[in-house]
């Protein structure tokens, strides 16, 4: 029997990295839905290879036809294909809050979610847990770093875990002097030395804001207090992370730079399969592993969004809605890179103490704090 994969944001980086893992699982997978938001001409390329029996395009809401006949349209698609029957494992690949509700209702639905959307955890952790008890749903972590701890941990109780340490790759900026910080351009934050992957994730990096929806990802994930969970530079990529036991060992996952093994993991958890196309692993080849400490003053969002996670209640969502929003005003040209960070700060201030709770007051906040950072930062 295959089990039914539903690959949510199947047209991004994540999600056609995970058609390629699944060309090669067959015997084991079968495809049942595909989701994009606007690039039909991939989707229908994709659902063409592998007949999915739903399809879903989001960016056609509205007055827009839909662009291929029999293909759902709007967001009600990402919590359609997340709750189909036959989907065993919802694969999140969405970028940012948008995903929030389709991992909320394939957790309430009992599904296996292989989550790449770290998002939202960030937005909504304590939410994603409840769903998961309510319905019988199981998260399981494609992010390299969570990858790397869940395989460490390995079921082990965690009362036995003192601390986590993720990996950084320190990004682009991580020799570049603070002044010629604020000059950086997209192009040079685009410009990631080890992983190719989406323009927003490609810019946290840059930023250290992706470290910090990792840090607070990892707390919710592994229920380890923030004061436990570190972050060291490490600009190979290679130690994906590590977890020191409370007796001193410490255990770390290594392996290239490729998201496949992690995507594909995140499907077969606790099981390991044979997988022809992760590259074979040569120490020598890899060259050495160096670890640095974090330039904590020159990426300052690092720190903001770790104050976050402690703040609690609705200050991760303030934190990511304003990365997000501040990403994209970066991407277009009107913010500079260090108007970032400062942008979440301001958004922070702002909406200090905004209440948490319920999917609304968090919705509510992260709406607050997209405002707040378009009225000070949109020229
Ligand atoms: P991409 O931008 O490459 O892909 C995003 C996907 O989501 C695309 O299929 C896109 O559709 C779709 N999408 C975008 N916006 C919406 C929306 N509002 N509603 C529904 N669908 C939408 O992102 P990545 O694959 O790089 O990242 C996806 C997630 O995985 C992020 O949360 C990221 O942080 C996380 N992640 C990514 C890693 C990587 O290596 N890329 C590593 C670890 C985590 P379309 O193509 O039509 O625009
Ligand atoms: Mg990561």
């Amino acid at each position: 029997m295959t089990r039914g994969v539903a690959i949510l944001g199947s047209t991004g980086s994540i999600g056609t990295t995970a058609l390629r893992v699944l060309e090669r699982q067959r015997a084991r997978f079968r495809v049942v839905a595909l989701t994009a938001h606007s690039n039909a001409a991939l989707l229908a390329e994709q659902a063409a290879r592998f007949g999915p029996g739903y399809v879903g395009l989001v960016g056609c809401d509205g007055a827009a036809p839909p662009a291929r006949d029999g293909w759902a349209t709007g967001t009600p698609c990402l919590v359609e294909a997340a709750t189909r029957p036959d989907a065993d494992v919802v694969l999140n690949a969405v970028v940012g809050a948008a995903g929030l509700d389709a991992t909320l209702a394939a957790l309430r639905a009992g599904k296996r979610v292989a989550l790449a959307n770290k998002e939202t955890l960030v937005v909504a952790g304590e939410l994603a847990h409840a769903a998961a008890r309510e319905g019988g749903g199981e998260l399981v972590p494609v992010d390299s770093e969570h990858s790397a701890i869940l395989q460490c941990i390995a079921g082990r109780p965690g009362q036995e875990v003192r601390r986590l340490v993720l990996t950084a790759s320190g990004g682009p900026f991580r020799t570049w002097p603070r002044e010629r910080l604020e000059r950086a351009t997209v192009a040079d934050a685009l410009q990631h030395p080890t992983w190719s992957m989406g323009r927003k994730i490609t810019v946290d990096s840059a930023t250290l804001a992706n470290k910090a929806l990792e840090v607070i990802e990892a707390h919710f994930l592994f229920g380890v207090p923030y004061e436990r969970i570190e972050v060291v530079v490490h600009p190979q990529s290679v130690v994906h992370s590590f977890v020191e036991f409370v007796d001193g060992s410490v255990l770390a996952q290594m392996g290239v730079p490729s998201m496949e093994l992690p995507v594909l993991y995140a499907l077969t958890h606790p099981e390991r399969v044979v997988d022809t196309g992760v590259p074979p692993f040569d120490p020598v080849e890899l060259g050495p592993l160096t670890f640095e400490r974090v330039r904590g003053d020159d990426f300052p969002a690092l720190a903001l969004g770790m104050a976050a996670g402690r703040a609690g209640g609705s200050a991760p969502a303030v934190f990511n809605a304003a990365n997000e929003e501040a990403v994209a005003l970066f991407l277009d040209g009107r913010i500079g890179l260090l108007d970032v960070p400062r942008a979440i700060e301001h958004a922070l201030g702002a909406l200090a103490g905004a209440p948490g709770g319920t999917r609304e007051t968090l919705l509510a906040a992260d709406a607050e704090a997209r405002r707040a950072v378009r009225a000070r930062f949109a020229r």
